[in-house]
């Protein structure tokens, strides 16, 4: 892979704002570098803009370099930073399975990028070699995604290291769901791979979707062209102090996932037992896929009885599907109570 090659010519170009905070290192006794408010500590100032005690304590239990991490206001800005630094609107392509996350096609189309999709097999797994072959020399990313949402599955680690091996351009997997499936990360590996982007939150398994902070882990070099093109001070204060302590309570994080795991396999089994369930299927995430006789019809009356679930039934392969996230055992009892209702 050859980086330059990769990257769109204004973003090499590009002489990236220098905030006050990005010119100065070391110790001071005044600052009056960034027009603050001197009063009102600590929050008169501005943030970190690279995050580097939260990007330390990251590196440590994720076992890499902290120059491996961006951080990002969600997963999605990362995702969204990946074409605008790689991709030429109206130009290059990406290509990716289907179905699977709606935001690479959103920020595709925000880009003008085209997105060529490359259906899922029945079992939803994918081959490598197809999504190869649709690749052309204008095609800079390939996004996977595993667990895949909203299937739920596993990807295939073979087929994904021969995706990562084979393609010229930025493979981009996204795990956010990967602490579900523990194991089965490929971020251990990341130093083999100069053209791997690994996205992970702390939406999900953490708990934390509310403080918005995302992970893009890759080759330093990679992760200084989002560094170029981000906003200046994109991870506020508050999200970096919070996720600095939080991280520290590991074992909760741990423990929630033991726990919903546990509720997933007891929802799987039970939703399987409901006779206008076709099927449930297999998850490595925490929400099940479940192919039911008249989904729509399922999702009416949940909605109307206060339960929200996602109704996938539109989207490709998924044709009268819901897709359930695992709650609580409390939140998942209720909705077992309330689906027994309509037998
Ligand atoms: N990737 C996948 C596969 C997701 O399902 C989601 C959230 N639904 C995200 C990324 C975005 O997560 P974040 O909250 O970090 O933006």
């Amino acid at each position: 892979m050859d980086l330059q090659q990769l990257i769109r010519k204004n973003i090499q170009a590009l002489k990236p704002y220098s905030s006050a905070r990005d010119e100065y290192t070391g110790e001071a006794m005044v600052f009056l570098d960034a027009n603050e408010n001197p009063f009102n500590a600590p929050y008169n100032r501005y943030p970190d803009p690279l995050q580097r005690e939260l990007k330390v304590a990251i590196s440590k239990q994720k076992s890499c370099e902290a120059d491996q991490i961006f951080l990002g206001n969600g997963s999605d800005e990362p995702i969204d930073l990946l074409f605008r630094a790689f991709c030429e609107p109206g130009k290059d392509n990406i290509v990716t399975i289907d179905p699977t996350y709606g935001m690479y096609q959103v920020a595709a189309d925000i880009n003008n990028i085209e997105v060529r999709k490359v259906k899922l097999n029945d079992n939803y797994g994918f081959s490598a070699e197809a999504l190869l072959e649709t690749t052309d020399k204008y095609t800079k990313l390939i996004f996977v995604c595993s667990p895949n949402n909203p299937t739920g599955n596993l990807l295939d680690n073979n087929e994904l290291i021969k995706l990562i091996q084979t393609f010229e351009g930025l493979v981009i997997l996204d795990e956010a769901y990967i602490d579900f499936a523990p194991g089965a990360s490929l971020l251990p590996k990341l130093s083999h791979y100069e053209n791997l982007v690994i996205l992970q939150t702390f939406s999900k398994a953490w708990g934390m979707a509310g403080i918005r902070l995302g992970m893009a882990f890759a080759n330093p070099e990679i992760i200084r062209v989002f560094n170029k093109i981000k906003y200046p001070y994109n991870i506020n204060m508050l999200t970096q102090q919070k996720a600095l302590e939080l991280i520290e309570q590991e074992a909760d994080k741990n423990q929630w996932v033991e726990l919903l795991i546990q509720e997933r396999k007891a929802l799987e089994e039970k939703l399987s037992k409901l006779p206008f369930v076709v099927k449930v299927f297999p998850s490595d995430a925490n929400f099940l896929l479940v192919k039911m006789y008249d989904a729509r019809g399922i999702y009416d009356f949940l909605v109307e009885n206060g339960i929200i679930v996602r109704d996938r039934s539109k989207v490709v392969l998924c044709d009268d599907s819901l897709r359930i996230t695992v709650g609580s055992p409390e939140e998942n009892q209720i909705l077992l109570d309330k689906l027994n209702e309509l037998l």
